[in-house]
């Protein structure tokens, strides 16, 4: 078999009905593709055709156990049962806001949590789903970035937080839309996350339309211009964030490494289809970057760009000492772009409650409240001299 095949399920305790597990010598086929999938069958001396009915068997009837595998014969389900499972991880706990909006903790190994985001709307429902356990990018208004860079997810733990959130949503299904958006910074996995962007996309399989997955950086350029010539290539949101790189080198630490003009230059050259547009989104932070100048100079930068921006203001958190910007001063900033016939919208925080609105995602085993473990990062108070606060 393939050394590629993902074993991230080896070795990591489950949870079965109720009780732990820990340790298993089988592997997991959540993550694998058609061609290691192909090795699979090989191993077991069965026909090429055999990975296609697996692998439509794990990612279009979304199939969980070997039992329901009813085109195989009894007996190759009992020799795949013997050295493989189809496991996504396990959901500790589900928060659920006022607004709908749902927020699921995954506990991907003993210890790590991850989170996904179930946000119901009218006319569609979006999916957030996370790529690391932690961040390193170390935002200054971002929890996840407050906590200790864990390690990576593999491919099949993060297509499994889009089976998990499909299978346990508890409505009936609208047009989906995909955020990667939750913990992490989807560009330093990149080989995972691509991989499963191919999952999520194939036909045969989950059969999502790229038109429909955004995947959201921070300015990682050299795997934005990476990301430009892959065959498959979902929307592109940039958090932007600030105007000037005196404020985004100290509210995102990498732009240290690719400031804002290369960052832009990386956009202009992403190729886009039709009416495809870049995302950009600007937090909105009460003094560091929502004045009138601010908004001016974002329309200046982003001139010549394909582009509709989000606003999101500031998710105020305990350990975030930065503060939201009054509703006047949003409206005012908005004006400024819209005056400049710039698609804006407000992003308006959803699952507040529960902590699953964007930056809150921390793996709290709690609705709300500061994290007890680990213990976040203080922000340093020199990064809140160089923004004059
Ligand atoms: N790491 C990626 C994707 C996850 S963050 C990125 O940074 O783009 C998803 C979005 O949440 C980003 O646009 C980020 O700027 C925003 N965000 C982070 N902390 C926030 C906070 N406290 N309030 C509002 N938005 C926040
Ligand atoms: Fe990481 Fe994105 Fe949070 Fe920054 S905003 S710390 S890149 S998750």
């Amino acid at each position: 078999m393939t050394p590629k095949l993902e074993r991230a399920i080896v070795n990591c305790f489950k949870v079965r009905h109720g009780k732990q597990v820990v340790g298993t010598d089988k592997t997991n086929l959540v993550g694998a593709s058609l061609e290691e999938l192909t090795s699979v069958v090989q191993d077991l001396s069965e026909p090429s055709y055999r990975a296609r009915q697996i692998y439509a068997g794990i990612y279009c009837r979304r199939l969980r156990s070997w039992e329901q595998f009813t085109d195989l014969s009894k007996g190759l389900r009992k020799r795949l049962e013997d050295a493989y499972v189809i496991e996504y991880p396990p959901v500790a706990k589900t928060f659920e806001s006022r607004d709908g909006t749902r927020r699921y903790l995954f506990e991907v190994s003993p210890g790590q949590k991850i989170e996904s985001v179930f946000i119901p709307e009218e006319q569609r429902e979006t999916f957030c789903i996370s790529t690391q356990v932690g961040c390193a990018v170390e935002c200054l208004f971002c929890v996840t970035g407050k906590l200790p860079m864990r390690r990576n997810l593999s491919a099949g733990e993060i297509v499994a937080q889009v089976l998990s959130l499909e299978q346990c949503r508890g409505c009936a299904p609208k047009r989906l839309n995909i955020v990667i958006m939750g913990m992490g910074e989807p560009l330093h996995n990149y080989e995972n996350v691509m991989k499963a962007v191919r999952l999520m996309t194939d036909k045969e399989g989950m059969a999502i339309s790229p038109r429909r997955i955004t995947l959201s950086t921070s300015g990682v350029v050299p795997q934005i211009k990476r990301l430009a010539a892959e065959p498959v290539i979902p929307n592109l949101a940039i958090s932007l964030n600030a105007t000037t790189d005196a404020v985004r080198d100290v509210l995102i630490p990498i732009n240290r490494k690719w400031d804002i003009a290369t960052l832009l230059d990386a956009c202009r050259r992403f190729p886009l289809e039709g009416r495809q547009r870049i995302t950009f989104e600007y937090v909105l932070i009460e003094e560091v970057n929502d004045t009138p100048e601010d908004a001016r100079r974002l329309v200046a930068l982003l001139e010549g760009l394909r582009k509709k921006i989000n606003l999101i203001p500031l998710n105020a958190d305990p350990w975030v000492p930065l503060r939201t910007p009054s509703e006047d001063r949003i409206l005012a900033f908005q004006k400024i772009l819209t005056d400049h016939s710039i698609t804006v919208y407000i992003r308006r925080p959803r699952g507040q409650d529960v902590s699953a609105a964007c930056g809150m995602l921390a793996g709290r085993d709690q609705a709300q409240g500061d994290l007890l473990h680990p213990p976040p990062k203080p922000v340093e108070e020199s990064a809140l001299a160089r923004l004059g606060l």
